[in-house]
């Protein structure tokens, strides 16, 4: 049984505003989903329809298989933490994690056992009498989880929960977060608008646009095979090239180009007919010298434009015919390719099964 499901769920605000539709997803028990996609894209509204804060306009959530659509969010077996904590600032860090379990009518010995198991394992205990607006951002962001996880429940949904912390202490919060679901094995679903953080997090991944969603898949899928357009310009760092005459062949394609025929995989969002965009992960291109032998399918020609080095990382821009430029990158140990300089003639190229065709628009 999944421990979630939203069949064909859908959100317009009292104002009109469709804010989200048509959003089918099953999530299996201990899975972590992120839910990732531009501001205002419908993510938030999604996740406060899983957690009962939002009525539903179309179609059904179910958790455990349990329609929850007409649950108050305070029967739902949910937790939500919100961006900013929402802490009660006055109460001790004690009070704020047993404020969920003092709704459920537990007896004040269950309660304290309970609190003082959770803060031993945030590392809490030495902060529990002092007032929560006394805290860093970093232990407020502990005592959130700490408080989501106390009840117990079944789904944990994270809104945005590390977007007010500072670089350093999100990286170490990500780490934390990923090892605590891990021990825990609760269904997370968070919230996020940084693909690194949704890559480097979850299971998979719900890209998202426009309350619609785009593609749904593990993080190595939304970012080697993107499913429509908007996954290949949003995720990662494609090359786009615009083609059209498209020949399928099997799961792989070609389209002409204004730079010869290119081949790769099909995406599902292709359809006889419409136009076509070819998307190559910068990571995947190769450039070498004009003349140099070897190299596979799907060349490109061009003169290096721009050329720096981060670390052990080189980094070209290749101007194509003065039409469109890409970005390739290479390691800094390769020193003829290094020594390449701007202007220089060279071939970009990429195996076809790198390459991914999707529909335009
Ligand atoms: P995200 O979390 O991806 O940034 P939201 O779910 O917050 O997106 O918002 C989705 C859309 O719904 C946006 O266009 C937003 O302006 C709109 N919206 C959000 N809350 C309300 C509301 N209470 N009333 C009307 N429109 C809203």
């Amino acid at each position: 049984m999944y421990d979630l499901q939203l069949i064909g769920v859908g959100k317009t605000y009292p104002d009109g505003t469709v804010a989200v539709s048509d959003f089918d997803l099953a999530v299996e028990p201990g899975e972590f989903v992120a839910f990732l996609g531009p501001s205002g894209c419908g993510k938030s509204t999604t996740l406060r329809m899983i957690a009962g804060f939002e009525d539903i306009s179309n179609g059904d959530i179910l958790i455990k298989g349990k329609n929850v659509s007409a649950t108050p969010p305070e029967k739902r077996p949910t937790s939500m933490i919100f961006q900013n904590y929402a802490l009660f600032p006055h109460m001790t860090v004690r009070q704020n994690i047993g404020f969920g379990l003092d709704v459920k009518g537990l007896s004040t010995a269950e309660k304290n056992a309970k609190v003082d198991r959770i803060m031993d394992m945030f590392g809490l205990n030495e902060f529990a009498d002092r007032k929560a607006d006394r805290l860093s951002g970093g232990q407020r962001q502990r005592i959130a989880l700490a408080r989501g996880l106390v009840v117990e429940p079944d789904i944990l949904l994270l809104d945005e929960p590390l977007g007010a912390l500072d670089a350093n202490l999100r990286r170490v919060i990500q780490n934390e977060l990923k090892l605590l679901q891990r021990e825990l094995g609760i269904t997370f679903v968070f919230v996020t608008h940084a693909q690194s953080e949704a890559l480097g997090l979850s299971d998979r991944i719900v890209v998202m646009n426009r309350g619609r969603v785009e593609q749904i898949g593990t993080p190595h899928e939304v970012y080697a095979a993107p499913a429509t357009e908007f996954v290949a310009r949003f995720i990662g760092s494609n090359a786009i090239i615009e083609g059209a005459n498209l020949r399928i062949e099997g799961d792989m394609a070609s389209v002409e180009t204004a730079f010869g025929r290119l081949r790769g995989r099909c995406a599902s969002s292709i359809t006889p007919g419409a136009s076509v965009l070819v998307a190559i992960p910068a990571e995947a291109m190769r450039i070498q010298r004009t003349g140099t032998a070897g190299g596979s399918e799907n060349r490109l020609h061009g003169k290096v434009s721009m050329k720096h080095a981060v670390g052990s990382v080189g980094h070209f821009k290749v101007d194509l015919d003065g039409k469109q430029s890409v970005d390739v990158q290479t390691s800094t140990d390769n020193e003829a390719l290094m020594q390449l300089a701007i202007g220089d003639a060279v071939i970009v190229d990429c195996p076809s099964d790198r390459v991914t065709l999707v529909g335009q628009g």
